[in-house]
């Protein structure tokens, strides 16, 4: 393949923006291709190189690069007579009621402008409602760029994970193994009356794909209950993903207080979401006084265009269609890997994917199976599945990036660079599609 093009472009881009990228994960080696246009489920780059792609913008492009035509127009027509006022709108009404009427947890919502100032202001909320600093997280989870939950180590010994945070912040985050129910007891046990909320994924997707062990959430749940703590859910990659337009916690059946989106809920567009109880929603500005504000909330473009994504979810077989190819293609790579590679995992459920490249075998991952995975019967792997963030971390991330990523790329199938963050499957792939992508992986395992 040739990338001329992008490598040009890498370098004038070098020199005015850190990385030459906006965002860091896009700095790939030994340098980005930089991306001319969609294609329904490929992108084409600067040098005309097709590739599949199973990044999808990192989550949001439910339908692949080709919006379906509800969507085209609605965008079209609000962009057109706008783009924005900074006053309310019609169809920020008609958003919040749809997505209220489907999302179990969900009576209000607040619309924001990405996951980060979702689960910023999730944190804040949850702070003021009651009364208490303290918050639980789970190490390997992630809820975007943000000064609370950016830390790393073990409850007592918590610390800042970049430069630039204050170790003060720290100090009031308590991070926990996923999956591990005596852990979060023993915390709750020590510090339940400091603790203002358990956040988490209900799924992590940052840190491969670690699926919550059966009782887990539901354990989050009690133990927040018993100590009048929220329980929030990080559903800005799960959210419309995983479990329909009931979200993970419609698939799990465990209803949260409060849940941030992001991704999917804007249609392709910038955004994220504060949902819940009325009664907790409510404590916003300016029906409350937690101090919660912003120009672009609720951009007229963004909430058209994820207003009518989900109206096309509800009205077509949107849902079957990506998890019935995410099943196919997580079957078929888990048949590549037994053969090919053994001391991988594939991981994932609906249409999210993922192979873990567990380099020191299966034998210390004990007995986790991925709740509700539907390779829970047919995967002769599934005990193998990591059930953490630490499992996970063990895996060759190197071989990841360097080898095996560089090795679908020149075959045209574009993943997510980082071993740890999880692919999409869209509306757009084909039949057809997996199985390229699946002669793809047998070529580069
Ligand atoms: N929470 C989760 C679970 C995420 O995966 C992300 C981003 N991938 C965020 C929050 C932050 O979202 P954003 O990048 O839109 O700020």
């Amino acid at each position: 393949m040739n990338h001329d093009e992008s490598r040009a472009l890498y370098d004038r881009a070098l020199s005015v923006m850190p990385g030459g990228v906006n965002s860091s994960v896009r700095a790939t080696q030994p340098y980005p291709f930089f991306i001319e246009r969609g294609d329904g489920a490929h992108v084409v780059d600067a040098d005309g190189n097709r590739y599949l792609d199973y990044v999808l913008g990192y989550g949001p492009l439910l339908y692949g690069h080709d919006m379906p035509e509800p969507v085209r127009a609605a965008v079209q027509s609000h962009a057109s007579e706008g783009p924005m006022y900074g006053a309310p709108t019609e169809v920020e009404v008609k958003h919040a009621e749809f997505v209220s009427r489907h999302v179990p947890s969900v009576e209000m919502i607040r619309f924001v402008n990405s996951g980060t100032e979702a689960t910023v202001s999730a944190v804040r909320l949850a702070r003021a409602y009651t009364g208490r600093d303290k918050i639980v997280i789970m190490q390997g989870g992630y809820h975007g760029a943000q000064e609370s939950t950016l830390v790393e180590g073990e409850p007592g010994d918590v610390h800042p994970s970049t430069r630039g945070i204050p170790e003060s912040f720290a100090e009031h985050t308590i991070p926990v193994p996923f999956n591990d129910f005596e852990a979060v007891r023993d915390v709750f046990e020590t510090h339940g009356d400091d603790i203002a909320a358990v956040l988490t994924e209900p799924i992590l997707g940052n840190k491969g794909i670690v699926m919550p062990v059966d009782g887990y959430l539901e354990h989050l749940r009690n133990l927040t209950e018993d100590h009048d703590a929220l329980l929030v859910f990080d559903e800005v990659i799960t959210g419309f993903r995983v479990g329909g337009l009931q979200c993970a916690q419609g698939k799990f059946g465990i209803t949260p207080d409060v849940t941030t989106f992001g991704k999917i809920i804007g249609g392709g567009f910038p955004v994220g979401a504060i949902g819940g109880k009325s009664e907790i929603i409510e404590q916003f500005t300016p029906s409350g006084n937690v101090f919660q504000s912003g120009t672009f909330s609720g951009h007229p473009v963004t909430i058209a265009a994820g207003y009518e994504y989900l109206k096309y979810a509800a009205e077509n077989d949107v849902y079957d269609h990506v998890n019935r190819l995410g099943e196919k293609l997580r079957r078929g790579i888990t048949d590549i890997v037994e053969d090919q590679a053994p001391n991988y995992t594939v991981v994932g459920t609906d249409s999210m994917f993922k192979t873990v490249f567990t380099r020191e075998g299966p034998a210390d991952l004990d007995g986790c199976c991925p709740a509700g995975c539907k390779q829970r019967e047919s995967c002769p792997r599934y005990d193998y599945c990591p059930k953490n963030g630490a499992d996970v971390a063990k895996a060759d991330t190197e071989r990841w990036k360097r080898i095996f990523w560089q090795e679908m790329k020149e075959q045209g199938v574009f993943l997510t660079v980082n071993q740890f963050e999880s692919q999409f499957v869209s509306y757009a792939h084909t039949d057809e599609d997996i199985e390229e992508t699946l002669e793809a992986y047998k070529e580069a395992l």
